[in-house]
């Protein structure tokens, strides 16, 4: 089976893993991008799958970056059934057209500007109609029933503790080779969160993809933060000012009104009005007085008692924009919980315009804030801010308290990780770049599994016992030329993350190219020929400045009388009879033919066991056949030039032998500093982004090939062809694609 991460990897948002075994496609969550423009684009461009073939969708939670894009794969032709939990499916009745709504009313934005330009308009990602369509496809689940959805895929949802109805999912995939067991986290709560019940721990499963928001952190203030709270709350109220709470709709502002009402029922706080300020937050709140059965004991008891903490005293929820309005006028003592929890949308700009310049004033960040948002730039202490195209002073105070996280933290995912038994490999998602693969190092080191950080549309081949990195579904085959034949591969330091292989090796005996056949490099062959002689350089028979006439007084062509070695190497015309002429210098110097230096001096102290010179008649097995393409004509290239393995052509290698000899080479192992740079020069260039690179490209009757370096970023293609098609194209599209990362 395989999985791809088309989404949460090395991010935050976006959660999108794609499985496939069988006949069958299988999509765990399909959310929203947020944050930069280059992932946001994301939301707008066609899906890497085609959605038609989507069999099923299993959805871990109601939040957007996981249910976001649902009615843009339903728009795009998805019609089958999307598994979530009772409660999730609820939430998203709500959720889906509300966003809906925001991307309708954002293109009617843009396109009123767009019409007055003349421009042509855009259509948004999805609208209401495509939302209410969606909703039909959802099929409810309960918590810890096991359910077969496809003929080999059973799938069981768990409490997640994160938000309400969130799961973590477990997932059985049966196939020829056993079943895999794999174990998505979704986003996983902290213990003790308000209303929500605790995480469901697990010990079994092959595979664990777990989410890393906060992996690198500890809510330090988790503990004490009612106390912080009702701190808060008493100060503002003793000022006599309103305090103003930004706050996810779903989740967060359900954990607050709990809260609020403990510290109220134990006159922690005084009485205080109390109001919700967003739509989206009072239906939430519906839903969650909706699915009691799923709240932890604390909050079940108090409801049983009468203290429930959605409907109090003093609190109210608005619904117009007339209410919203209305709250403009109270100058303070009471509390106003509004979207969003950024403070870069919603109604809350309006409160802040209202409340900030005014000193007895509070504002409360309970939420991540991130870089660029209005909230930010409040916790950051900015003394002036933009709203609404108006400067408003800030003069009122600003809170911020971070336990009121509904992710888990380090502590707590480590905890829940530890408790697994004979994980194989933990793909580490859901966090910014740098916090999940700390927070990977760190499972690793504290308890001993393997882990793995997927790159955004990465690939893996999962079996019971192995996995295998097939690389990045963004180079996908179709922008490969159906014409190549050969092998590909790409790696980052010892890590491949790119490998494929096309066409057949020999075509009149139907044997398919491996990663590991044996290709002739033509031309490319040179890089030999130069390390050969630095060799020799080495050893002070001459240094590559010594004129040829030098080292070869005999039947030296006139033309080669007045070149050094190093001119030998040069790019440009003759270059392989000069080629063939160091080939004779290093015979002249070596003392015995130039294949068996070649193998005892550089194939054989680097471990490149399938490579060597071979005559074009005595091809050992595993060497794929090169062929000339005539018209739709292919050509066995069997008695073509050259049928004598010298150092202008000859040699055969595979990709992984080539990728051993570059960083022998260039780590030193193979020639000196001294003559290093010499060898080099010849094969140098810089790329655009201005760093060094050196390529060997080869070509020759029946085979192409071309293999590239860049040092400092440790990357590494190589593109090995018995064909003449396609190599220079797709080692331009894989350059391009890497460029990109
Ligand atoms: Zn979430
Ligand atoms: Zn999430």
């Amino acid at each position: 089976m395989q999985l791809e991460f088309l989404g949460a990897a090395e991010t935050v948002s976006g959660s999108c893993f794609l499985l496939r075994f069988g006949i069958y496609q299988v999509l765990v969550d399909c959310g929203m991008f947020h944050g930069p423009r280059e992932l946001k684009e994301r939301n707008y461009g066609s899906f890497p799958f085609n959605p038609l073939e989507i069999d099923a969708v299993i959805l871990t939670h109601a939040h957007i970056d996981h249910s976001g894009l649902l009615p843009k794969l339903v728009k795009h032709g998805f019609s089958g059934p999307i598994y979530a939990t009772d409660a999730t499916a609820d939430l998203c009745t709500i959720m889906l057209p509300d966003s809906a709504y925001i991307q309708e009313a954002e293109v009617e934005r843009k396109n009123r500007r767009l019409s007055r330009q003349g421009k042509p308009l855009l259509e948004p990602i999805y609208t209401k109609a495509d939302a209410d369509k969606t909703l039909a496809q959802f099929r409810p689940m309960v918590y810890d029933e096991r359910v077969e959805i496809l003929p080999g895929l059973a799938i069981r949802m768990r409490d997640a503790g994160h938000i309400l109805g969130a799961a973590l999912v477990e997932v059985w995939v049966t196939e020829e080779g056993g079943t895999v067991k794999l174990v998505f986290s979704g986003d996983m709560g902290n213990l003790d969160q308000p209303i929500v019940q605790d995480p469901t721990f697990l010990q079994d499963a092959d595979y664990v993809i777990v989410e890393s928001t906060y992996g690198t952190r500890l809510h330090q203030d988790r503990e004490n933060r009612r106390e912080r709270l009702a701190e808060v709350v008493r100060e503002t109220m003793a000022r006599g000012g309103n305090l103003l709470i930004p706050a996810f709709a779903l989740g967060r502002t359900q954990d607050l009104l709990h809260e609020l009402r403990k510290l109220l029922d134990v006159g922690e706080i005084p009485p205080v009005k109390v109001y919700v300020d967003s739509p989206l937050a009072t239906s939430a709140t519906e839903i969650f007085r909706k699915h009691q059965a799923f709240f932890d004991f604390e909050t079940r008891t108090m409801l049983e008692e009468g203290r429930s903490p959605f409907e109090f005293a003093g609190l109210h929820y608005t619904q117009s924009v007339e209410d919203s309005k209305r709250l403009n006028d109270i100058r303070g003592g009471a509390i106003i919980i509004s979207a969003s929890g950024m403070c870069d949308a919603g109604r809350i700009k309006h409160h802040l315009r209202h409340n900030l310049w005014r000193p007895e004033a509070a504002v409360l960040l309970i939420g991540y804030q991130a870089e660029g948002t209005l909230g930010r730039q409040l916790q950051d202490g900015a003394k002036e801010v933009r709203i609404h195209g108006e400067q408003v002073r800030v003069r009122a105070k600003i809170h911020t308290i971070t336990g009121f996280s509904a992710h888990g933290d380090r502590e707590a995912l480590m905890g829940w990780l530890g408790e697994f038994k004979d994980v194989k490999r933990v793909f580490v998602v859901h966090g910014e770049k740098s916090v999940a693969r700390e927070f990977a190092q760190d499972i690793t080191d504290k308890l001993g599994l393997r882990t793995i950080v997927p790159r955004l549309d990465e690939v893996f081949e999962l079996s019971p016992n192995t996995v295998e990195r097939l690389g990045v579904a963004g180079f996908s085959e179709a922008q490969i030329d159906p014409a190549f034949a050969g092998v590909i591969k790409v790696w980052e330091g010892q890590e491949q993350i790119f490998s494929g292989t096309y066409g057949f090796a020999s075509r009149r005996f139907a044997v398919p190219n491996t990663s590991n056949t044996r290709f002739n490099m033509a031309s490319g062959s040179r890089i030999f020929t130069a390390v050969a002689a630095a060799l020799l350089a080495d050893e002070g028979k001459f240094t590559f400045n010594t004129p040829a006439l030098c080292c070869l007084r005999d039947g030296l062509p006139p033309w080669a009388r007045d070149l050094t070695i190093a001119e030998l190497f040069s790019d440009g015309e003759g270059l392989e009879q000069r080629l063939e002429l160091v080939g004779r210098i290093v015979e002249a110097h070596a003392e015995e033919p130039f294949a068996a230096f070649a193998a005892a001096r550089i194939f054989t102290p680097v471990g490149m066991a399938s490579t060597g010179y071979y005559l074009l008649n005595q091809l050992p097995e595993g060497t794929a056949v090169g062929y000339l393409s005539s018209g739709s004509e292919w050509v066995e290239n069997i008695l073509a030039v050259p049928l004598q393995g010298g150092p202008s052509g000859g040699a055969y290698t595979t990709a992984d032998d080539l990728h051993r000899f570059w960083w022998a080479l260039l780590g030193g192992d193979l020639v000196s500093e001294a003559v290093l740079p010499e060898v080099l020069r010849p094969f140098a260039s810089r790329t655009r982004n201005g760093l060094t690179s050196y390529t060997v490209w080869g070509t020759g009757p029946g085979s192409s090939m071309v293999t590239s370096v860049i040092p400092a970023l440790e990357q590494e293609v190589t593109i090995l062809s018995n064909g003449e098609a396609g190599t220079g194209d797709i080692y331009q599209t894989l350059m391009d694609f890497l460029e990109k990362r």
